[in-house]
């Protein structure tokens, strides 16, 4: 049987000021029906840019596809026309963002906002969309939800704002759902809500999630697979307990290092290997982790590493079958700089 979602070799990039920068490098990656993918790695690495691109939202953005293919459910998006992409979005696959507040329009209420989303997709009547989006907020765990369908954003806390947010994406009944993020801003007794809120939906609807974190440790909560990304490229992957006990890649190794993440901020540097994500206009050559990578030799410098692949797991390091799985000490802090 043919994958639920086929990503091959996509590489995507956005138009600046300082020409075409590509920040998705040869990305490949595959689902099964119903399955929990995560994302994870630092700020920078790429993740948001891969959801955007399944979602073809790019091309709104000043990016653009440079190659590569999205098969979802045996059809190439990429081979759509934005017309039948806006039936996709929505029906297919739907979108989680990371700030409700953006996200959510100020001056409408949360009931019409998601019964709007409901009356473009359906041939629902506004009476119907009214009652549907109660459904959906009683769904999503939304006390009073009459009540809450009257009101605006502002009257919401983090938590129930991002409920609606989920109430709205899983309101025509996508096969996959893209959460960017969603409990970053979140302090951690909500997170732990929204992350029980997104696996009991699962349960229920049988979707397919790619969930979005710099956070390894809330990757750990949830994901069946874990995709690990570093400037614009997949650095390894795995079925979620096999990665975490026993990393392949270094970079993987140091994000399972870091301490804990308390206060919400990004992850922007690696406390165990110091410095940080390079820019995609200075990508180093070779393998784009050896400067920061405490077991990088001369071959790192040079070369590419290629991608190894084994019974459901894969990897990017020339050096994954060798590196000691414990960092010596002497070389904890090589001073990456940032
Ligand atoms: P992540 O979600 O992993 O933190 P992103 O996918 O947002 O990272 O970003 C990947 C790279 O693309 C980063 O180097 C970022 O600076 C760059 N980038 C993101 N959005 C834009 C944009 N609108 N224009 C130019 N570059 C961007
Ligand atoms: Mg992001």
């Amino acid at each position: 049987m043919a994958a639920f979602l086929e990503v091959r070799d996509l590489s995507a990039g956005y138009h600046t000021s300082r020409g075409l920068i590509r920040v998705l490098d040869s990305v490949s990656f595959s689902m099964e029906h119903g399955e929990t993918v995560c994302l994870v790695g630092e700020s920078g690495s790429g993740k948001s840019v891969t959801a955007l691109t399944l979602m073809r939202l790019l091309e709104y953005e000043n990016g653009s596809v440079l190659s590569g293919s999205i098969e979802l459910l045996g059809e190439d998006l990429l081979k759509k026309s934005p017309e039948d992409m806006r039936r996709v979005r929505g029906r297919l696959i739907s979108m989680v963002f990371q700030e409700p507040m953006t996200a959510l329009n100020p001056v409408i209420t949360i009931g019409r906002q998601i019964g709007d989303i409901i009356r473009t997709h359906t041939e629902a009547g506004a009476e119907g969309a009214r009652r549907r989006s109660v459904e959906l907020l009683r769904t999503v765990g939304i006390p009073e939800p009459e009540l809450r369908a009257r009101q605006y954003p502002h009257q919401l806390s983090g938590g129930m704002r991002q409920r609606v947010m989920i109430a709205m994406a899983i309101s025509c009944a996508p096969k996959l759902l893209i959460a960017d993020e969603p409990t970053t801003a979140l302090d951690v007794t909500i997170q732990a809500q929204i992350l029980h809120l997104l696996r009991d939906l699962k349960h229920r609807t049988g979707m397919a999630l790619i969930f979005i974190t710099h956070d390894i440790d809330v990757a750990a909560r949830i994901a069946d697979r874990i995709i690990v990304m570093y400037a614009g490229k997949i650095v390894e992957t795995g079925g979620c307990g096999e990665l975490l006990s026993s990393p392949r890649h270094p970079y993987t190794r140091g994000l399972l290092d870091s301490p804990p993440d308390i206060g919400g901020a990004p992850r922007t540097r690696l406390q165990s290997i110091g410095g940080s994500v390079p820019a995609p206009w200075d990508t180093p050559k070779g393998c784009r982790f050896h400067p920061r990578c405490p077991y990088s030799t001369r071959e790192c410098t040079e070369r590419e590493p290629p991608i190894t692949r084994g019974d459901n797991y894969s990897v990017s390091c020339l050096h994954h079958d060798r590196w000691p799985r414990e960092l010596p000490a002497d070389r904890r802090s090589p001073g990456g700089g940032s």
